[in-house]
C-alpha cells in the first residue's frame, strides 16, 4: 500500500512538473517554470528600484545616452520580431529599462522584465556601441529566456522538493522572495547578479548575437570583444569575466553559432 502511495505520489509531482514546463523562444529548450510571471516581475522591479536608489547614476549624458539608445535598439528589434512570429505573449509585463551607473567595475546586468544596468567600467572594454551591443544583447537574452524564473525554480525544487513545493507554491510570495534573496539580494548588493550556469550561458550568448544582429548590429563583433574580455583574466579579472568566463570553449560555442546570427543580420 505504502509502495503504491508513494508512486503515486512520485507520478503527481513527475506530472506537476512536467506541466510546470515553459519553451525558451528560438532555441525551443523545455525549461522549468515554477513561479508566475506576475510573481517574478514584481520582485525584480522591486529590487531594480531599490539598487538606483542606492547607487549613483552616470553624469555622463553621451554614455548613458549610448547605452539608452542601445537598448531601445535590442529591445524595438526583438518586440517586433517577436510580433511578426506570434511571440509577442512572452514579452508581457515586460518594462524595459536602460541605465549606466557610475561604477568603476567592469560589468553588466539584466533583472527580469527587461530591467538593464550597465557599469561605467565596461565601457572601455567594449569600446564602441557595437561592443556595448554585445554585452546588452547577452544580458537581454538571459531576461527573454527567463532564466531567472528557471534557476528560481531550480532552486525551489532541490530545497524543498515534492510536497513542501506544492505548498510552498501556494504560500506564496514569503517562500520565493527568501530565494530570490538567495539567488539575487546578495548578488545584487555585491554588484553583480549570481552566475548563471553553463547552459544558460551559452543559450543568453547565442540568442544575443541574434538579437544584436536583428538591432542592425554585426554580431561578428563578439568573437573580438570576448578576445578582449579574456586577456583581462589576469590579477584583477573584470567583475564581468567572473561570471562570464570567456575560455577557448566559450569562444568556439560564439563562433559556431556565427552563420545563424548572419542571418538575422541585414546592412
Ligand atoms: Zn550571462
Amino acid at each position: 500500500m505504502k509502495k503504491k502511495q508513494t508512486r503515486l505520489l512520485v507520478i503527481m509531482i513527475v506530472t506537476f512538473l512536467f506541466q510546470a514546463c515553459s519553451l525558451v523562444p528560438l532555441t525551443g529548450r523545455r525549461q522549468l517554470s515554477l513561479v508566475s510571471d506576475a510573481d517574478m516581475l514584481s520582485m525584480s522591479y522591486g529590487q531594480y528600484d531599490q539598487f538606483l536608489k542606492e547607487n549613483r547614476m552616470s553624469f555622463n549624458s553621451a554614455d548613458t545616452n549610448e547605452v539608452k539608445r542601445v537598448g531601445r535598439n535590442i529591445q524595438n528589434a526583438v518586440a517586433t520580431y517577436f510580433a511578426r512570429n506570434n511571440m509577442s505573449k512572452e514579452l508581457n509585463g515586460f518594462a524595459w529599462e536602460f541605465n549606466l551607473v557610475e561604477n568603476k567595475e567592469a560589468n553588466a546586468w539584466c533583472m527580469p522584465g527587461g530591467k538593464v544596468m550597465v557599469y561605467s567600467g565596461i565601457l572601455p572594454l567594449a569600446q564602441n556601441e557595437t561592443g556595448l551591443a554585445v554585452v546588452m544583447g547577452h544580458e537581454i537574452a538571459h531576461a527573454v529566456a527567463k532564466h531567472s524564473n528557471e534557476r528560481m525554480s531550480q532552486a525551489l525544487v532541490s530545497q524543498l522538493g515534492g510536497q513542501m513545493l506544492a505548498q510552498a507554491l501556494k504560500q506564496k510570495p514569503q517562500q520565493t522572495q527568501q530565494i530570490w534573496m538567495a539567488l539575487f539580494g546578495v548578488g545584487v548588493q555585491l554588484g553583480a547578479v549570481l552566475p548563471y550556469n553553463r547552459l544558460q550561458e551559452g543559450e543568453a550568448d547565442r540568442l544575443g548575437l541574434i538579437f544584436m544582429a536583428m538591432a542592425g548590429y554585426n554580431p561578428k563583433a563578439a568573437i573580438a570583444f570576448w578576445l578582449r574580455m579574456s586577456q583581462k583574466a589576469g590579477t584583477q579579472p573584470p567583475e564581468f569575466l567572473s561570471t562570464h568566463p570567456s575560455d577557448k570553449k566559450r569562444l568556439a560555442k560564439i563562433t559556431a553559432a556565427m552563420p545563424e546570427a548572419m542571418k538575422y543580420y541585414k546592412k
